[in-house]
């Protein structure tokens, strides 16, 4: 049975307009989601009623519409707050997204590290969860470990036993991964880097579309994410950090608003949030995200995440129709992406043929280099599905991924 008992998906479809759009003369098929979701009308209607309405810079008019956006955005702050289950407003900072919210905490980090101190970080990150930590122990002395993967595409769990000791100081570890869609026990890991007094940073960038994280739960130290994942507009996101965490780290930026008194000889920065803030943040973004944070959970995350199992079952079962097909990642507690080959074709033809089609994948190494390596690959083909996908997109997508097979084999 093609339908879902969860939801309506055309009635949710109705609500992003991107969806109605042909691309190449066939409609698109949009399972690209992991890279950037599509925005719903809710959203789009809000950044054009800001800018529309009360577009002002915020935190330094008396005048009415400034007011009106520093409500708006320090609201949408507290929308991000509760979203999170963060316990203080101001342990939400607003990012310009995921990369943004991770070189802020490496580079606050540099003070607090030394030579013989060391960084774990897992083979699934994305390379802007890696980069910046090789700056930080170049810069530092501090070393790399690095959690291995197993064929499975998970964590060797006793291997990061192993690699826990009184040196280790910070963990990094995302929630799930973007190019295999493995779900991490963040869990277990975040609790056995406390055993070790390491701090640990969970980079929710791909698992906040699918579920809602409650950071006080998880107990970790860090969480990020990315507006644009989630519904939301492109060049927003968001920094979780524990009160004593973000006291202790030295400001990312200089610039206006993340001071408090200014001289030649001498600056004092704001509190908290602000310290981390400086200059004119991406107001409509932060706004824009609230009202996306809003619309997910309208339709609720449980809701979301059971449909788009649905999907990935679905896609997953129908993929394994065809011949020399390979899955990579694990089978079972995983995200709704599938990162697959066919043996003998390269991942960017399929991609570039079934385009042709209107369905959008992703193909290359999904900024995961890493992970591609240990497989022996240049890099796969990625669908990555989202609750406005339906079954019958999938159909289609099947069919045109063994059509580029006819034609490339
Ligand atoms: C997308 C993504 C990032 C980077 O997010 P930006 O919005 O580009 O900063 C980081 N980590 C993971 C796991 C991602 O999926």
């Amino acid at each position: 049975m093609l339908q879902s008992t969860i939801f309506d998906v055309q009635n949710i479809r109705k609500e992003f307009p991107i969806l109605e759009r042909k691309v190449n003369g066939h409609p698109l098929i949009y399972l690209d989601n992991a890279a950037t979701s599509q925005t719903p009308r809710v959203v789009i209607d809000a950044i054009v009623d800001y800018y529309s309405r009360y577009n002002a810079n915020i935190h330094r008019g008396v005048h009415s519409l400034s007011q009106e956006a520093t409500d708006a955005y320090e609201q949408a702050r507290q929308k991000i707050q509760e979203h999170f289950n963060a316990s203080k407003s101001y342990e939400i900072i607003l990012t310009s997204g995921t990369t943004h919210a991770i070189n802020l905490v490496a580079n606050g980090f540099s003070d607090l590290l030394k030579k013989g101190d060391e960084i774990i970080v897992s083979a699934l990150e994305h390379h802007s969860n890696i980069v910046p930590w090789q700056m930080l122990c170049e810069r530092t002395g501090a070393e790399l470990k690095v959690i291995p993967m197993s064929e499975e595409g998970e964590l060797q769990m006793s291997k990061y036993r192993d690699l826990l000791s009184e040196r280790t100081r910070l963990v990094f570890v995302n929630h799930v991964s973007n190019a295999l869609g493995t779900i991490n026990p963040v869990e277990e890991i975040i609790e056995l880097a406390h055993e070790h007094d390491a701090a640990v940073l969970v980079d929710g960038a791909q698992a906040t579309p699918h579920i809602r994280p409650d950071v006080q739960e998880l107990d970790c130290d860090f969480y990020t994410c990315s507006a644009h994942k989630i519904c939301g507009p492109t060049g927003v996101g968001m920094l979780y950090g524990k009160e004593e965490w973000l006291k202790k780290l030295p400001p990312y930026q200089g610039g206006g608003e993340m001071i408090s008194e200014v001289t030649f000889e001498r600056t004092t920065y704001a509190d908290l949030p602000h310290k981390f803030e400086a200059g004119t943040p991406n107001v409509c973004g932060v706004i824009a995200f609230g009202v996306a944070l809003d619309f997910m959970n309208g339709i609720g995350f449980d809701r979301i995440a059971a449909y788009e199992h649905e999907l990935l079952e679905y896609a997953t079962k129908r993929l394994l129709e065809i011949e020399d097909m390979r899955i990579y990642g694990p089978e079972t507690n995983k995200a709704s992406v599938i990162s697959f080959n066919i043996e003998g074709i390269h991942p960017y033809d399929i991609g570039a043929i079934i385009d042709k089609l209107g369905i959008a994948v992703r193909t290359g190494h999904h900024c995961a280099q890493p992970i591609m390596d240990f497989y022996k690959i240049p890099g796969t083909v990625r669908a990555s599905f989202a609750f406005y996908n339906t079954k019958e997109e999938i159909d289609i997508f099947v069919e045109a991924v063994k059509r580029a097979k006819l034609m490339l084999s």
